[in-house]
């Protein structure tokens, strides 16, 4: 009778330890990561298309862990994000951002990803308020990326906060735009400053006759609704050329350059003044 169902539950429970028993390493490793600086922000251009000139970088959070080296956002975040330990983390990489951009010339943004658990918490509106205050960042220089799924509960609460961080004087970005459910219905609820078309439509778009369409009907939306469209994830020069007949007016990805240390940074504003 032993060797029953529950023998088979029991056969799997080593595998269930072993992977819990590492994610509670990982979130010890990740409390210690926070209080050891061990995290960085790296800075990704983003590209006016009008005039080809960096209008702005993207902070993008990098973990320098002590053995196994750079480890990827795309690792940990959702880690972070479950343990809560994005609300300390998050308030970092807002204040950290806002200190570093503050040294940068002053035509030149920064945007912040914010994660829909940051979003949530009450405190949101301050400590982006009070990053402002301590770097001397001109609020019109921030900008907070968010994704759709921040606008799933479409409640009065979720629209009421990105009012607030409207009314502190910072711009709102929806990130990896057209991946959502309803990507349209959120345009109503909400004026966004800007658009970010998914880097996954601008990868196929050269194959895919679709992702193209896509692209363009995002766009064209952008033109029509008097809203900044940014293409993701431009890789090569065709792609360049496809977005820029498409209309997007602005452009990120490793054709203009990959994210960077804050330092290798100023050296690219630098070359830049040069040319
Ligand atoms: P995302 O916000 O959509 O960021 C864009 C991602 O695409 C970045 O990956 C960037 O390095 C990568 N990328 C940029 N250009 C190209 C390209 O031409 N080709 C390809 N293949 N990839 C490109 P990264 O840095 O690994 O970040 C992944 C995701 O992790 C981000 O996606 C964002 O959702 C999240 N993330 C990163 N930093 C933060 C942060 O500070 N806070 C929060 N809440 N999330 C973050
Ligand atoms: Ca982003
Ligand atoms: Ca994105
Ligand atoms: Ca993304």
């Amino acid at each position: 009778a032993k060797a029953d169902g529950r023998g088979t539950f029991r056969f799997f429970e080593p595998d269930m330890d072993a992977q819990l028993q590492s994610r509670r390493a990982l979130e010890v490793n990740l409390r210690k990561a926070i209080t050891n600086g061990e995290f960085e922000l790296f800075y990704q251009p983003q590209i006016n298309l009008k005039d080809n000139e960096i209008g702005g970088f993207e902070a993008l959070l990098r973990w320098h862990h002590p053995e196994r080296g750079l480890v990827p956002p795309s690792e940990f975040i959702p880690v972070v994000e479950d343990t809560g330990l994005i609300i300390p983390l998050g308030d970092w990489i807002i204040e950290q951002a806002c200190k570093e951009a503050a040294g940068w010339p002053r035509n030149i943004n920064v945007a912040v990803n914010l994660s829909p658990v940051q979003f949530r918490n009450r405190s949101l509106v301050q400590s982006v308020s009070r990053a402002l205050a301590l770097s001397g960042l001109a609020p019109n220089r921030l900008e907070l990326e968010i994704t759709e799924s921040v606008l799933l509960q479409d409640t009065d609460a979720t629209v009421s906060t990105l009012h607030q961080l409207r009314r502190l004087g910072v711009r709102i970005a929806m990130d990896d735009f057209g991946t959502g459910y309803s990507s349209l219905s959120y345009l109503r609820s909400f004026p966004f400053d800007k658009l970010k078309i998914d880097q996954s439509f601008v990868r196929e778009m050269s194959q895919r006759a679709d992702c193209l369409a896509i692209v363009q009907s995002v766009a064209n939306l952008g033109a029509s609704l008097g809203m900044p469209t940014v293409a993701e994830g431009v890789e090569t020069e065709e792609q360049l050329l496809q977005i820029q007949a498409a209309g997007c007016t602005d452009a990120q990805g490793y054709y203009f350059g990959r994210p960077k240390p804050a330092q290798d940074m100023v050296h690219t504003l630098a070359a830049l003044r040069h040319t």
